[in-house]
């Protein structure tokens, strides 16, 4: 098909490129702010304000030494941790229980004769080997902190329970024997638990209890730095035994449980130091905690909470996460689907595009994915053998985010290559509906299988069908400049900014050893804005591949010498 002479073509092509890529730059920008964590706050700050500062103080005193359960120094961390709680104003009592248990626990009565209860926990035993500043030193320093601002704040209606727990390295047996030996469980409403793996990143909101619309609304409303994508929910309960959270959510407690996990050369090792600590995490737990403390005391729990069903979520700036519940997610995916057909209904008619083109279109777009994956996979792998001395910085420290940044330049060559040679008989459109195929095949599939996961796969096709229409509808056989941009701008923003931060997050949670998979995330977007830039470029790519390879190049090699210096 040849009718893909275009309009724009009135600018110069270079203006094209550049508000091209000033709009992917924004959208990633924007995808990786979600993620920004607060600044630390000083000491000095209101009392009524949570303050890592002072949070970093009390972390001096636990994160000396390692303290795994049964340790001398265990008892020493147990002890300081129940003097601050004195000093603060408050009674901590031990609860004792077997295997080997002393969990610290604070009530903070309510001023109402309300029973609702909040408990918010976090363990402070550690691994043999860690000083666990960030597991979970930080966790335990954030609970102190949050127990100061409520004592210098005014009294909540209901009851706060903070529950310091023992031999969560163990088996999480401490936040067994609560669950099975505290007499009044029945009246713990709301479970915020608080955990670390790594020394840096963002406090990341990966789990809740069963039936989490209501709550993660209430979360998104009271927290000032809300992270949660619903995506996370499910690996989270594979890893079923994961942390304290876990067994409240086995016995239907409704919750929110946070976790930070970047820089996990810390995680579990000598290196888990308060000087490795980034603060920011822990300011970051500690806003959100004092934030939802306030919102769920004050509130009439046994009143308003309410079971309205699982809810698909995520951020779409900082700050800011839509919620909606997940029975809309099949509908959406019908929509969707329904659209595309339309699109493809209108366009046949119109002699846009071929039945055979869209399938050649689809198969230009399942290569890209194929050989992305493989070549990056095996040059990821041959990265690890060649810095095989180095494999711990490559891995778990942030040196891995620069040879993320090379596989993306590298897989950018890799797809405007491919779409050099294959997809020269192709329409701009049928490659576009091609790798839109594909799309609707993945919004169908995790709508019905994994809800959670549906988001990332409709919104992009759903909001870029809607884009292209005003193509398909007017019949453009050359496209208008604002067609274009219409199009391009409903395609490009809601990929790069829902995929970004869950690429990334990925990422931070399974290290550099999955590029192959992070970059068929980043593919499935390559495949639907490659042909609006194929449209600027008159089909010949050939700067692209030429640019994206010797970016990927250069950044490469400065990953590698920094590496070795
Ligand atoms: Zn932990």
């Amino acid at each position: 098909m040849e009718n893909d002479v275009l309009i724009i073509h009135k600018i110069p092509r270079l203006v094209h490129i550049f508000i091209i890529i000033c709009i992917i730059s924004f959208s990633v920008f924007v995808g990786f702010y979600q993620l920004k964590p607060p600044d630390p706050e000083p000491a000095d700050i209101s009392l009524t304000q949570f303050s890592s500062g002072r949070a970093m103080e009390y972390l001096e005193n636990i994160a000396v030494k390692p303290h795994p359960v049964g340790s001398e120094e265990h008892s020493r961390v147990r002890d300081y941790i129940t003097e601050k709680v004195k000093e603060f104003g408050f009674k901590a009592e031990i609860h004792s229980s077997n295997p080997s248990v002393e969990n610290i626990f604070v009530k903070v009565d309510g001023k109402g004769k309300s029973k609702d209860t909040i408990l918010i926990s976090a363990h402070y035993d550690t691994v043999p080997g860690a000083p666990g500043a960030g597991d979970n030193g930080s966790g335990a320093a954030v609970l102190l902190e949050s127990l100061r601002v409520l004592k210098a704040s005014e009294k909540l209606r209901n009851n706060i329970i903070f529950l310091f727990t023992d031999g969560e390295e163990t088996g999480l047996y401490g936040s067994k024997a609560f669950i099975r030996e505290y007499p009044y469980i029945d009246d713990i409403k709301i479970v915020l638990n608080f955990d670390g793996k790594g020394c840096s990143g963002y406090s990341l909101m990966f789990n809740t209890g069963k039936n989490n619309r209501w709550i993660v609304k209430e979360f998104a409303k009271a927290a000032p730095y809300p992270i949660a994508f619903s995506s996370s929910i499910k690996a989270a309960d594979d890893a079923f035994g994961l942390n304290d959270f876990d067994g409240f959510k086995e016995i239907n407690k409704q919750g929110l449980n946070f976790i930070f996990n970047k820089g996990l050369y810390a995680y579990h090792s000598k290196k888990d130091t308060i000087t490795n600590l980034d603060e920011r995490v822990i300011q970051h737990h500690g806003t959100n905690a004092v934030s939802l403390l306030k919102h769920f005391g004050n509130m009439d729990l046994e009143a308003e909470m309410r079971n309205e069903g699982d809810a698909i979520y995520f951020n779409i700036m900082r700050s800011l996460i839509v919620v909606y519940p997940k029975i809309w997610a099949i509908p959406l995916a019908i929509l969707t689907v329904g659209l595309f057909g339309l699109l493809v209904w209108i366009g046949l008619k119109n002699n846009m595009f071929t039945i055979k083109g869209i399938v050649q279109g689809l198969i230009c777009f399942v290569i890209s994915l194929i050989f992305t994956f493989e070549i990056i996979t095996i040059i990821e792998s041959s990265t690890e053998r060649v810095f095989k001395n180095h494999l711990e910085k490559i891995l778990f420290n942030d040196f891995g985010d620069i040879f993320l940044a090379s596989f993306a330049f590298l897989t950018i060559a890799i797809v405007s290559l491919i779409y050099n040679f294959l997809g020269k008989r192709i329409s701009t459109l049928e490659l576009l509906f091609g790798s839109f195929a594909y799309w609707i095949g993945m919004s169908l599939y995790y709508s019905v299988f994994e809800f959670g996961t549906s988001y990332l796969y409709t919104w992009p096709i759903l909001l870029g069908l809607i884009g292209i229409s005003v193509v398909v509808l007017y019949k453009e056989k050359t496209v208008k400049i604002r067609s274009f941009y219409i199009a391009f701008l409903l395609t490009a923003v809601p990929y790069f900014v829902l995929f970004t931060p869950a690429i990334y997050t990925y990422y931070v949670d399974q290290t550099l050893r999955l590029s192959g998979i992070y970059m068929w995330m980043f593919v499935l977007g390559l495949g639907i804005i490659m042909p609006y830039i194929y449209i600027v470029f008159k089909r010949k790519l050939w700067v692209l591949p030429v640019v994206s390879a010797s970016l990927s190049a250069v950044i490469f090699a400065v990953g590698s010498l920094s590496l070795l210096n």
